[in-house]
């Protein structure tokens, strides 16, 4: 069954896995970068290997534009552009990775804004992940 504005599912059938998802969007907070203080004030990395480096905010880890159904994953266990069907989010693909986002039980879900991905917080949730 076809829903509007739903991405198709692969053919075969999901596992499901029980995963903790948090919800995050691209702001500072949620993605680690804050504005330099030279101008132009580019988004620079706040934290981490690359502190102070310029950030391209709102790009993925694979080098898509984020938008909602982005999720980001543990790719040592779900590689870019696993589909998964989250309940009550919809179907997303893996396409970004994050600094706390680590083993099979955690990912994260793109929203556009930051009340949105607060909403969301923080739940447990039985998963059906094409891999
Ligand atoms: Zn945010």
């Amino acid at each position: 069954m076809l829903f509007a504005g739903c991405s198709t599912v692969p053919n075969g059938t999901p596992q499901s896995i029980w995963i903790e998802t948090t919800g995050y969007c691209p702001c500072g907070k949620c993605c680690g970068w804050h504005r330099s203080w030279i101008p132009p004030f580019r988004p620079v990395y706040s934290s981490g290997p690359l502190k102070g480096k310029p950030k391209k905010v709102g790009i993925t880890a694979s080098g898509t534009k984020a938008k909602k159904g982005t999720i980001a994953a543990d790719t040592h266990y779900y590689p870019f552009r696993t589909v998964m069907y989250i309940p009550g989010y919809g179907t997303g693909k893996v396409e970004d990775r994050g600094g706390d986002i680590k083993g099979p039980a955690r990912i994260d879900l793109f929203f556009n804004s930051h009340a949105d991905a607060l909403k969301w917080g923080r739940k447990r949730l039985r998963v059906q992940v094409w891999n």
